[in-house]
């Protein structure tokens, strides 16, 4: 039963409370005894209310919204929520990767962009970033890349010259690092950022037909950014920024709203493509596969409770519902297994029965019990197959389900067969191409900031600069002629 606030107080046991302003003492100037069981249960709950705080992506905010699909998309998909016309309630989350739960929001960081959509076929969640690529391409460095971005192990403190250490000898990350030292590394508010699914994901339509799909959620507020002068000045005064951002907007009546478009790749196309399509490093260039919009998503309604709606909500990328599914980017198939895992520790294993968690639509899942076990599937049987009535899936699924082809030997290799599979094209065309004459040379005075006014130190600045002459001899040429 929810708590009534405008009923007296109460005792855990929901009898009233004796008092929330003094304790039980033998005398006026007496101790306090041990069987004032009230005050009790409050220091001690007290000493419980944190949880552990997600590795990374710790701060964030997020606001509740639905999803309207605007195009038909039916021949890629038949996921019920993505048909033309349907509205969607949902969850959003955007986070910070490497700070803590109490960190600026203004610092030069990669943004989490996280979606769940509570569809009439189950919740399908979407766990990705305000930047179309991510640093690695292999789960296998994920830890190590994460812990690369949190504090020194002596001192605590956070370090740039760990963070180009670990970049500038994995060139891979080559991409990603030029987008954050880029203008998008600090974003100006969560309104104001576009998301991307980064990875390659599948749809299915009803005749079993797969395609290759990456998601763009596209600002509507249009795409602003904080100059690091900006994010220097604002952060002792406005740490949570962004937070104050998102929340005074919504409750303002200020709703904001995403384009939602879609990439899509025909199945065949991926095996023979110039790069590999499923490497998270990369991305589709749009005059390859321009873009589609499918529709929109708004946000309007604020959390009523901060810790109940957005700490404790948890999203994976495993939630996918029918028409809809993963691909062989391997980044992705490890986040499957990451991120349940990780809510598992930090909620317990039935965090999907919390409200924020779980699907509106009715389960049957066959697992049970565990801690804070509240929903429950009475007296049935508890075991599949049974002969007592209770349903359950049986035989193999194809066709319809998303899926791909592979074969060959149990291998650890790098994901890199085709033409043009490299680290820095891509980068180098984001700073050359993308970035205007303004954006390079702020990105100069980023790196030189870098590497002059932290703990940067030799080899690592060697390492960085030739790391950013593969990306582009100008800007590391610039930059190494003001260190
Ligand atoms: P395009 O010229 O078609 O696309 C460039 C895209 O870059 C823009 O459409 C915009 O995407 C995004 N962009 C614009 N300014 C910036 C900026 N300052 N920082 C980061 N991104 C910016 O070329 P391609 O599709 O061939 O991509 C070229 C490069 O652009 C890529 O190497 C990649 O780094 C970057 N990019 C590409 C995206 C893609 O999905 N193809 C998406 C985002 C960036 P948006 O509308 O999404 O903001």
């Amino acid at each position: 039963m929810p708590i009534d606030p405008s009923k007296p107080s109460t005792n855990t046991n929901g009898s009233p409370a004796p008092s929330d302003e003094y304790s039980l003492t033998v005398g006026a100037d007496g101790p306090v005894v041990l069987h004032d069981a009230h005050l009790i249960d409050t220091l001690a709950h007290f000493n419980r209310e944190n949880i552990p705080e997600r590795k990374p992506h710790a701060k964030g905010s997020g606001a509740f919204g639905h999803l309207e699909v605007t195009a038909d998309v039916s021949e890629y998909t038949k996921a019920s929520f993505l048909q033309k016309g349907r509205e969607t309630p949902m969850l959003a989350r955007f986070s910070t990767v490497a700070g803590e739960l109490g960190s600026p929001d203004t610092w030069r960081d990669v943004r989490g962009f996280s979606l769940k959509f509570y569809t009439d076929e189950g919740n399908f969640d979407m766990v990705g970033n305000n930047t179309p690529v991510f640093f690695m391409r292999d789960p296998m460095k994920f830890p190590h890349f994460i812990r690369s971005q949190k504090r020194l192990p002596n001192s605590g403190l956070r370090s740039p010259n760990m963070m180009y250490d670990y970049w500038s000898l994995s060139p891979e990350s080559a991409h990603q690092v030029a987008y954050l030292m880029g203008p998008r590394g600090i974003p100006l508010s969560y309104r104001t950022m576009n998301g991307y699914s980064s990875h390659t994901y599948s749809w299915v339509n009803a005749e079993g037909k797969i395609t290759w799909v990456k998601y763009h959620f596209i600002s509507d507020q249009g795409v602003h950014n904080m100059t690091a002068d900006r994010a220097k000045a604002i952060v002792g005064d406005h740490p949570d920024i962004h937070r104050e951002d998102l929340f005074n907007h919504i409750a303002d009546g200020d709703y904001p709203s995403w384009t939602v478009k879609v990439q899509l790749m025909p199945y065949d196309e991926a095996k023979d493509y110039r790069f590999n399509p499923f490497d998270i490093t990369k991305v589709w260039p749009h005059k390859d596969y321009p873009l589609h919009t499918i529709g929109k998503f708004t946000l309007d309604r604020n959390p009523e409770n901060f810790f109940a709606q957005i700490e404790q909500a948890a999203f994976s990328p495993s939630n996918t519902v029918e028409g809809t599914g993963l691909s062989p980017d391997r980044m992705l198939l490890g986040r499957v297994f990451a991120y349940n895992d990780a809510a598992r520790n930090r909620l317990g294993v039935n965090y999907e029965q919390l409200p924020v968690n779980r699907p509106t639509t009715p389960t049957n899942q066959y697992t049970f019990d565990g801690q804070m076990a509240f929903e429950h599937s009475g007296s049935a049987p508890t075991y599949a197959p049974n002969s007592y009535g209770r349903d359950f899936a049986t035989g193999y699924r194809t066709g319809s389900e998303a899926t791909w082809e592979a074969d060959g030997e149990l291998v650890r290799s790098a994901q890199t067969r085709h033409a043009e599979d490299d680290d820095f094209g891509q980068a180098h065309a984001l700073v050359h191409d993308v970035f205007s004459d303004a954006e390079r040379d702020e990105l100069v005075d980023t790196l030189v900031d870098l590497m002059t006014n932290f703990d940067m130190e030799e080899p690592v600045i060697g390492n960085a600069l030739s790391y950013w002459r593969n990306i582009d001899a100008g800007i590391a040429e610039a930059t190494e002629g003001r260190i």
